[in-house]
């Protein structure tokens, strides 16, 4: 049964002087009638102010491996608290989580939580992180943003996990809640990101400078490859050098496998090839860690040194097989300190997906 919706005052909006109220939390900056919502859907006019309609409402909450965000340096091993919404603020044709991202909310939103009851139930699971995952935090930041001081306040760490695609002041508020993110980075061409996103390529290039030279948020980056459309030498090449001069060489970089899926059905799916290819471009451009996703790929799975490249972290998919960076993050053999935010390392989550109810009488 789905949840009914709830109207959340939001954030970042003004009113025109035609009478509509303009959204400014993304650069789509929706401009508004009464009872009419954004092209992210969610966000909505209501009472001549702009609402949020997915505040308190969930499309499921799962225990992950942090892998699979993925992230690969922010607490190895450690489990997640996941959820997601609805909707989302991009349209891409290769979504490869449309029945989330492009729901008209109520088919998906199945499960209500306040924020401090999220941070109960990830901190009774044993997680280390909440992540705000499956569709877009950006298009309902208010929530998460308060599910974010929930967890600060019992010692848990917060992810997003974004396309980036955000505006100024609210991207400076949100990451202000954050410690880590996954920012997709979906091609290095404004033509991919207008044709097959709806959206600009700059954006994400400014969330992604931001968080670098602004924050300590921990972030690494994840880009789809779609054959055909952004996997070309020169694209990879391109967009390795921008991140290695913008970024440094220690932020690290996923490539994952495209699967046809909503209006791209008739791309086939990436070959291996294709990323591993992709892999050594990257790491022939000077950067340290650069990963496969969704392949077994031994090499594309393992963390090694960037001075002595002694394997440090081995895995398989979202397993980690071998572990030795030490609990303040260097490498065991010649000490060098390893980018990322490590720990105690025990016994890994592993390649799990639990899924949770928040409703009591449903729990095990
Ligand atoms: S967040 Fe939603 S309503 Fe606001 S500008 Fe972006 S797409 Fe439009």
């Amino acid at each position: 049964m789905s949840i009914p919706e709830s109207h959340h005052p939001a954030r970042w909006w003004r009113v025109l002087p035609d009478g509509r109220i303009e959204c400014d939390l993304c650069p789509r900056y929706c401009k508004l009638h009464e009872g009419q919502r954004g092209l992210c859907f969610v966000r909505k006019m209501e009472g001549g102010r702009m609402v949020l309609t997915t505040y308190g409402r969930s499309s499921g909450f799962c225990v992950d491996p942090i892998e699979k965000k993925p992230l690969n340096h922010f607490y190895p091993g450690s489990s997640v608290f996941s959820f997601g919404t609805a909707g989302c603020n991009l349209a891409c044709k290769f979504c490869q989580n449309w029945d989330i991202s492009k729901s008209r909310e109520t088919d998906t939103m199945v499960d209500r939580a306040m924020p401090d009851e999220i941070a109960e139930a990830a901190e009774r699971a044993g997680c280390k992180s909440v992540a705000f995952t499956y569709n877009d935090p950006v298009i309902f930041a208010e929530y998460a943003m308060d599910v974010a001081d929930a967890c600060h306040a019992r010692g848990l760490k917060t992810v997003a996990v974004t396309a980036g695609y955000m505006t100024e002041e609210p991207r400076r508020a949100f990451y202000a809640k954050m410690d880590a993110a996954n920012v997709d980075l979906k091609g290095f061409t404004d033509d991919f990101y207008v044709k097959l996103t709806g959206g600009h390529l700059q954006p994400v290039l400014d969330t992604l400078t931001y968080l670098k030279r602004e924050t300590d948020v921990w972030f690494e980056i994840t880009t789809l490859l779609i054959p055909g459309h952004n996997d070309s030498d020169a694209e990879l090449a391109a967009m390795s050098a921008w991140i290695f001069r913008e970024l440094g060489p220690d932020v690290p970089l996923h490539f994952s496998a495209f699967h046809p899926d909503w209006k791209m059905l008739d791309v086939p799916p990436t070959p291996a090839s294709t990323l591993t290819r992709a892999r050594e471009i990257a790491l022939k451009a000077g950067l340290h860690y650069v990963y496969t996703g969704n392949v077994h790929d031994p090499a594309g799975g393992t963390t090694s040194c960037p001075s002595c490249h002694e394997a440090l972290i081995v895995r398989d998919w979202y397993r980690i097989d071998h572990y030795s960076v030490t609990p303040d993050g260097h490498c065991p053999h010649c000490g060098t300190a390893i980018a990322g935010r490590f720990g105690a390392f025990s016994h890994p989550f592993g390649n799990r997906r639990i899924p949770i109810s928040m409703h009591r009488e449903d729990r095990p």
